[in-house]
């Protein structure tokens, strides 16, 4: 204990205070894990010119009992460098599945299914058993493989070594299908998109806010489309925020979209209301 109390002394006050409230928040996210205290957001995803809602993206949410709501980008890393990312992503993974898989099932039949995307870690990566987790996140949920989208970022993908290669393309031989997340942001050559197995392109919100009123972020964008066109991927639009976006991107042929001009991110009950018009319960006539 004294020589524990000693090796504080090195620290300034300042330096000692955030050493401390990183152990704090570490021993709070060991205790979210044992307590269950994350949540998932959907946010919808869109067909740009017909308005109707093609997919689903779970971001997930920790509600801790004094702090309240604390969003991904303040506990992933965190969860990231103790491998607490790794239950915590599964868990991520198997309520997301679950929610959709029950969703397409009150969908009429004449409908396409929904797709729900999933963001997954490079520390998830790194584990030999994700394809299993994924396909058992598949089985319990009933959710055919082509509905589920997961999401990558272009670092994870740059970094990588050839166990990861091997392991996306086992998860895409399972049917999954793989995008790349904040496309356009990370420090990659477009070669990768040729040796990975990827199938959608995200473009970063950085590209869409000022796709209706700077020359050059409406050149990239419309460039990143037609990539996406000429390898025959589908392109996402993410944080779209207003009416001039959209009719920018839906000028330029950009499939799908997502941002709060349509819809944040929703709590499950009120996405269902939005997929059900608030019906209670199981299917209603008509
Ligand atoms: P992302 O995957 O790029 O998710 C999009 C983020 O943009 C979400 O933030 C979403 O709420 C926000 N967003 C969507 N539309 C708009 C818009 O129109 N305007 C603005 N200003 N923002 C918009 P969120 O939920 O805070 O998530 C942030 C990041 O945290 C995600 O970025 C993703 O990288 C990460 N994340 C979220 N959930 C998970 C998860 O379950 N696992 C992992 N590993 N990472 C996650
Ligand atoms: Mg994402
Ligand atoms: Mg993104
Ligand atoms: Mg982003």
């Amino acid at each position: 204990k004294k020589q524990g109390k000693d090796q504080y002394t090195v620290f300034d006050p300042e330096m000692r205070a955030s050493f401390q409230k990183h152990l704090e928040m570490e021993a709070d996210l060991r205790r979210a894990v044992l307590r269950h205290e994350f949540q998932l957001r959907f946010q919808p995803i869109v067909r740009l010119r017909t308005g109707e809602i093609s997919g689903l993206e779970a971001l997930v949410r920790w509600l801790h009992p004094e702090r309240g709501m604390i969003p991904p980008l303040d506990f992933i890393p965190l969860a990231e460098e103790t491998g607490m990312i790794v239950p915590i992503g599964e868990w991520v993974l198997r309520e997301a599945c679950r929610q959709a898989s029950g969703w397409n099932a009150r969908r009429p039949a004449d409908t396409a299914p929904l797709t729900v995307s999933v963001n997954l870690s490079a520390v998830q990566l790194e584990r030999a058993d994700l394809p299993d987790v994924v396909q058992s996140a598949l089985d319990e949920s009933g959710l055919p493989p082509h509905c589920l989208v997961i999401e990558l970022t272009e670092s994870l993908i740059v970094d990588h070594r050839p166990e990861t290669l091997n392991r996306l393309h086992a998860i895409k031989a399972l049917g999954v299908r793989l995008a790349i997340d904040d496309f356009g942001t990370g420090y990659s050559s477009l070669a990768y998109l040729r040796r990975f197995p990827v199938d959608i392109i995200k473009i970063d919100k950085s590209f869409v806010d000022d796709v209706g009123d700077v020359p050059a972020a409406a050149a990239l964008t419309h460039g990143i489309i037609q990539l996406g066109q000429a390898l025959q991927l589908s392109t996402i639009a993410e944080g779209i925020e207003d009416a001039e976006q959209l009719s920018e991107l839906t000028d330029g042929n950009c499939e799908l979209g997502q941002g709060y001009f349509f819809a944040e991110p929703l709590t499950a009950d009120a996405m269902q209301d939005l997929l059900f018009g608030g019906q209670q319960g199981g299917q209603q006539g008509g």
